[in-house]
């Protein structure tokens, strides 16, 4: 008789409340498979979400409750199923956080964040990484690290690889002397602010209500900064790029007022992109208000591409990713710290800790 091995996992039972602690069977690895032990797990707002009260399960059919959370996840391979190649045991690893299965026409163009399966992503309707184990159908999220400590890489898989998305859309347009906006100074666009001063050559200007973050993404390179956001917002921004407005307006908030105040600080021809999930609307005439002969875009998640590019500038020292470490006893601690605003860093949890 073959005994089943538990681990502890954090799961969410019901969408509006706290995830629990339950015990489930360590997952067995299959031909093709792969089981990564987790080293460290990031939070983020859209585990919030998901928990806060009020929250009301997606529209998807392929999600089951229970299931585990956590998205941002790194690790080391523990067991690799018959016929996997190219990873083996004890090699540390991050896991791209979007799904993807690899032979859609978005996944072959390398469009992966918009591939069909992309909303059964783990974390997302799928057990996730708050849990020792976590189990993948084929080695296709992995990527190898090298110099990082897993333990604590597991923001770059989201909070940096999403922001990578946003400023690899609007790269061609950052050219010296241009501009370009970061609203929202939080876990994303810290990284944005980094990714944009490593990847272009534009000022970089950083908008947020909370005087720390502002203090913060300074230090990371922004090289301007506006406090609060509201009708006097626009006016600052195109202030700061000589009436014109900015090149790029990348939005990791999305309420109304962001919206509104930033795409109306694009200059013409410029992008504005929605990153945030505040479900903002936008209540003005749209003939004046887009930008002309411009783009707005917006998107959810990131590609394989996104996050190997987020892990090579890590690995050269170039993107700074600052955590606050959690006990896996303490992560309900750790996500009322995230939903209070008072974390500095990424909230990583430590399965092991
Ligand atoms: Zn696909």
């Amino acid at each position: 008789m073959t005994t089943v091995r538990m681990m502890p996992a954090w799961r969410l039972t019901q969408f509006g409340k706290p995830p629990e602690l339950q015990q489930v069977p360590v997952p067995g690895v299959g031909a093709g498979e792969v089981l990564v032990k987790v080293a460290g797990n990031g939070l983020c707002h859209s585990d919030v979400g998901m928990m806060e009260a009020g929250a009301v399960a997606p529209p998807f059919p392929t999600w089951r409750l229970p299931f585990t959370l956590g998205h941002e996840i790194a690790g080391w391979v523990e067991e690799t199923g018959a016929g996997v190649s190219g990873f083996s045991r004890g090699q540390p690893v991050i896991l791209v956080a979007t799904h993807s299965e690899g032979t859609c026409a978005y996944c072959r163009a390398g469009q992966d964040n918009n591939c069909d399966e992309s909303s059964a992503g783990r974390g997302y309707g799928r057990d996730g990484g708050l849990a020792p184990y976590v189990h993948l159908a084929s080695t296709r999220p992995l990527i190898a690290l090298k110099s990082l400590d897993p333990r604590t890489a597991g923001p770059l898989a989201d909070a940096a690889a999403t922001s990578m998305h946003a400023v690899r859309r609007v790269l061609p347009r950052l050219s010296r002397g241009s501009s370009a906006v970061v609203i929202g100074a939080g876990g994303l666009g810290s990284f944005a602010v980094q990714l944009l001063r490593a990847l272009s050559e534009a000022r970089v200007i950083a908008v947020d209500v909370n005087p720390a973050r502002l203090d913060y993404v300074r230090r990371l390179g922004a090289h301007e900064t506006l406090p609060g956001v509201g009708e006097h917002t626009a006016g600052e921004l195109r202030a700061l790029t000589s009436g014109h407005g900015a090149e790029a307006v990348l939005d990791f908030v999305g309420i109304d007022a962001t919206i509104t105040a930033g795409l109306a600080a694009v200059r013409r021809t410029g992008a504005y992109g929605l990153v945030g999930a505040g479900m903002g609307r936008l209540n003005l005439p749209w003939f004046h208000l887009l930008p002309k002969d411009g783009e707005v875009f917006n998107f959810t998640g990131s590609t394989i591409a996104d996050l190997s590019e987020v892990v090579r500038l890590a690995e050269a020292g170039r993107l700074v990713n600052d955590t606050e470490r959690f006990a896996f006893s303490d992560t309900l601690k750790a996500y009322a710290r995230l939903a209070q605003g008072t974390l500095l860093g990424r909230a990583v949890v430590i399965p092991e800790g």
